[in-house]
């Protein structure tokens, strides 16, 4: 650990919370910039409701959500509408503080005026959500599950998912909300944080068993009830490329901004918790998604009155310890250079973290440091438990379908378990490709950026992005595309996401886009006038550039 920083650079740094560091100029981060504020609960929902806007059918895999205080009024009148059309829909509504982590603050309510609009929304906002009142059940409880998704690379996009997850319990027995239980948080929320101080918890001592158990032993109770865990997984796995193509164009000019194309910095990679909830059909539900997933593999047990100690558990350390072990061969520095003869493989490379750590970890307790603390004594427990893991996997993958289990013995990284992290994007990528408009309408943002290092277009960018892609005429003056701007940037700065910088943020940009769309080719579906204008744009710049190119050689 390096908490004043190191002069030599390393290979993989691990950051425990977020990108901070601006002085990395090689090797890889395990954060990209901005991931954290990307999955907010409102920037996320804004995310995937401009996905929603384009592609209504793809997108039905999050509930319907408000923004408050800012969408209070339009929450009542289509809440009202829609109760008006079908006076059999009893909704419920769960309302999540923007920010807020462990289920704090959440609370659930049947009529919109039930809101806690005094004070706390003001200074805090949130987001409000249609509950999904039939949730699959397994002996009779809620439960929600995590899976691990590496995000390796932006660009290109490369996407892995965990082959298990976590399904944490609710702890008291689920019954669909009504106004007298609506505040019973162990039925209704699955928060570990929560749960883990009902009387009824329990430690699972096995990955089948307790309020955490593993997915997989989930999807083999499911399969033999005669569900369909194939479409199950394939629906899963649509959701987690889906969540990221709506997240990849704002962190692309986060990533512009704080590692400018062309000078000297890391490349970035980020294990991502997804949160998801199975619906009694077997639809996979997006509750969120968590930047900094825990990675602990312990639990605190109270062993008498106040004095708890840390003990291990099998079911975390089952799902956590695969995939840190797979993100790091996946990103491992050294593959690139393996012609060398004596590498450091990453085998060595958890024995010298072991090393290190040994000297490190009193050191981070101190700091409280749980991240960091949590990894290191993993790769220590890791190196130990390492030849028992290997014969058991060796068993269970002999009789896998998917795969050979072990490396040839003459790989360097022979011995090591098979891959826990699956790689789903590129691999899909055709079934998704057309989902990426958004992507492309951020690539015309960046380039008309200017100065590096921001992430909001001025107005003089923004005139230049109209002249370039010769978007204005007679009926469109320089004067309405001024008018448009200030239009739009002032009602998204007013918003209060932030005011550090001045000018027109992506989303806004991309309101501004979608409103030229809609004016270019009307009587189009959404995405279709908006891949039209896109692809006009990038006409009309690419004969630009090639012009440029030809006048520079003149
Ligand atoms: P937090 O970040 O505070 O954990 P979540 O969005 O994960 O917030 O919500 C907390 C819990 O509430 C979830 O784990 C889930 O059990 C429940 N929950 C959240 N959203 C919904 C929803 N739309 N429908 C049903 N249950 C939900």
């Amino acid at each position: 650990q390096f908490p004043f920083g190191r002069r030599l650079p390393c290979d993989i740094y691990w950051h425990g919370v977020s990108f901070h560091d601006n002085n990395i100029f090689s090797g890889q981060v395990n954060k990209f910039p901005g991931m954290t504020e990307m999955v907010r609960k409102i920037t996320l929902s804004r995310a995937i409701r401009t996905m929603q806007d384009l592609f209504p059918l793809e997108y039905d895999f999050y509930p319907r959500s408000w923004i408050l205080p800012e969408e209070f009024s339009l929450f009542v009148d289509e809440v009202r509408m829609m109760t008006d059309s079908d006076p059999a829909w009893k909704p419920t509504f769960i309302v999540k503080p923007d920010g807020g982590c462990q289920g704090e603050g959440i609370y659930l309510i049947k009529d919109p005026s039930d809101i806690r609009l005094t004070g706390s929304i003001q200074s805090r906002p949130a987001v409000v959500q249609e509950y999904i009142c039939k949730p699959l059940l397994v002996d009779k409880l809620k439960f929600d599950i995590r899976l691990y998704v590496l995000l390796k690379s932006l660009e290109p996009l490369e996407i892995y998912i965990a082959k298990d997850g976590l399904s944490r319990f609710c702890t008291e027995p689920y019954q669909e909300p009504t106004l007298k239980n609506l505040h019973q948080i162990f039925m209704h929320l699955t928060n570990y944080s929560l749960n883990i101080h009902s009387g009824n918890f329990i430690h699972s001592d096995s990955v089948s068993t307790g309020s955490k158990r593993t997915f997989s032993s989930i999807l083999c109770r499911l399969s033999s009830r005669g569900a369909d865990v194939k479409k199950l997984w394939s629906d899963i796995i649509s959701l987690v490329i889906k969540t990221i193509i709506a997240l990849t164009p704002e962190l692309k000019v986060y990533y512009q901004s704080d590692i400018p194309a062309g000078k000297p910095g890391p490349t970035c990679f980020q294990i991502l918790g997804f949160d998801i909830l199975l619906m009694q059909n077997l639809k996979p539900v997006l509750l969120e998604v968590n930047a900094n997933p825990s990675m602990r593999i312990e639990h605190e047990q109270e062993l008498s009155p106040g004095v708890f100690e840390n003990v291990p558990s099998p079911v975390d350390e089952e799902v956590k310890v695969a995939v840190i072990r797979d993100t790091l061969r996946l990103v491992d520095p050294q593959k690139k250079k393996r012609k060398d003869d004596h590498l450091l493989c990453i085998e060595d490379f958890y024995a010298s973290l072991c090393k290190s750590s040994l000297h490190t970890i009193g050191k981070c307790q101190e700091y409280s440091h749980p991240s960091l603390y949590t990894i290191i004594s993993m790769c220590c427990r890791c190196q130990v438990s390492k030849h028992i893991s290997e014969a058991d996997e060796e068993l269970l993958d002999a009789g896998r379908a998917d795969g050979p289990g072990y490396n040839s013995a003459k790989s360097p990284e022979a011995g090591l378990p098979s891959l826990c992290l699956k790689q789903v994007f590129p691999k899909y990528a055709m079934q998704f490709n057309h989902l990426r408009l958004v992507d492309r309408v951020a690539a015309l943002f960046i380039r008309f950026l200017g100065v590096k290092g921001t992430t909001k277009l001025g107005p003089t960018g923004f005139r230049m992005f109209i002249r370039n892609c010769k978007l204005s005429n007679s009926s469109f003056s320089m004067a309405s595309v001024d008018i448009l701007y200030i239009d739009i940037t002032r009602r998204w700065n007013s918003m209060g996401i932030e005011h550090k910088e001045s000018g027109m943020c992506l989303q806004a940009f991309v309101e501004a886009f979608f409103y030229l769309a809609q004016k270019k080719c009307k009587s189009l579906p959404l995405h279709e006038q908006v891949a039209l204008l896109i692809d006009f744009c990038e006409y009309h710049l690419a004969a630009l550039d090639e012009k440029r190119l030809v006048c520079g050689r003149g």
